[in-house]
């Protein structure tokens, strides 16, 4: 049954607008003269009834108005009726966007075109062409391919993140490089953004590889890549409109990566940490997706709960999960490090009321010619 219009009374009313009051007004600029908005579940339909998880779970997206114009806030809460307060959901938390970062964000916009990543071939400060690439110990995932130059790179410990150079120069050690969303001010390199839009996911063909990976187009015109490889969780939710958290990133020099997208305004990178289905039907399969880790464990078989023969994953730490997909490469047995993502899937396809892990595992050509047939 529907939960909001049964759990939405004055106690809920009063507790809300005591957060807003509290948590949210005092991040603004302006002087707030006028409130519009909504409150709302994404989960009020009787599909999502049986989710435990998401049975009080909110979503707001109010404007708050003054002559100086509007400043935006939206987050994701979880509502606790016995104590009528409210928490923000970990994975989407709240967040604000004031007149000032509007200000700041279009400006920079507009001054700044895209880039395509290309190797540098001299500093730009004193043109000595003799410019290393920097390496870092824990780079991010896909950083498998180091910045290469003719000059020696330079490792360095310690972890890359999105403010870290990409280049030095060998003459007179100037460093430059990072993320094109902090120095375009679209980001501020340390908060999530939240993106709504449709997921294009591609599916192998033979009419043409091309990208096989997982995509969000935006109304503002940005396209941003969230998964390159063909088997992502993004994949159970092409065509469908999503919301996702997460942080954008520049993609190393020397990786492969997608550098245009026809009829993007902008093509960007995206870690997401949690995307979510915004309208379900019958057909979902997928109404949420967590961020990818890592995990070392095996597959085994287990009876599911309705007496069916379910595949999961058991972690080192003996956590045991079901498993959403069928991956490429799955063999009972065998310790190994797999690629896992937290989902839940809709109540229609789901085998138990376990937590469901998406999973990548090693896999061979062979592997994923067979799996490409299954589902072609
Ligand atoms: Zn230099």
């Amino acid at each position: 049954m529907a939960h909001l219009a049964g759990e939405v009374d004055d106690r809920f009313r009063r507790a809300f607008y005591t957060y807003l009051a509290q948590q949210v007004i005092p991040l603004l600029d302006a002087q707030v003269e006028k409130i519009d908005g909504r409150l709302f579940s994404h989960y009020d339909r009787p599909q999502f009834a049986d989710l435990v998880e998401v049975r009080h779970r909110y979503y707001y997206e109010i404007s708050f108005s003054s002559p100086a114009g509007f400043e935006d806030a939206c987050g994701e809460l979880d509502y606790d009726p016995s104590t009528a307060s409210w928490a923000p959901s970990p994975a989407k938390p709240p967040s604000v966007i004031t007149l000032t970062q509007k200000r700041q964000f279009d400006a920079q916009l507009e001054s700044c075109p895209n880039e395509t990543i290309v190797a540098p071939y001299e500093c730009p400060k004193c043109h000595s062409n003799k410019v290393a690439g920097i390496i870092y110990d824990h780079g991010v995932p896909e950083d498998a391919n180091a910045p290469k130059t003719e000059f020696d790179s330079e490792r360095r410990g310690g972890a890359w993140s999105c403010k870290s150079p990409h280049w030095r120069c060998l003459s007179c050690k100037h460093e430059w490089g990072g993320d094109y969303w902090i120095r375009t001010g679209f980001w501020d390199g340390e908060k999530e953004l939240r993106l709504e839009g449709i997921v294009r996911a591609s599916r192998y063909s033979a009419h043409g590889a091309g990208f096989l990976g997982a995509a969000v187009e935006c109304r503002d015109g940005r396209v941003w890549v969230c998964d390159y490889d063909e088997q992502s969780p993004f994949h159970a939710l092409d065509g469908r409109q999503v919301e996702a958290f997460g942080k954008p990133f520049q993609p190393r020099p020397g990786v492969s990566c997608l550098i245009d997208w026809e009829g993007a305004r902008t093509l960007g990178h995206f870690h997401v940490s949690a995307m979510r289905l915004l309208d379900m039907t019958c057909d979902s399969e997928l109404v949420e997706v967590g961020a990818q880790q890592h995990l070392y464990g095996r597959f085994e078989r287990r009876l599911g709960d309705a007496g069916k023969s379910t595949l999961s994953f058991v972690t080192e730490d003996g956590n045991s999960f079901d498993v959403a997909n069928d991956p490429a490469g799955a063999t009972i047995g065998p310790s190994l490090k797999v690629c896992g993502y937290p989902v839940l899937p809709s109540p229609s396809v789901r085998t138990s009321s376990r937590q469901h892990l998406w999973i990548i595992c090693p896999h061979s050509t062979e592997d994923l010619w067979e799996w490409r047939k299954r589902y072609s």
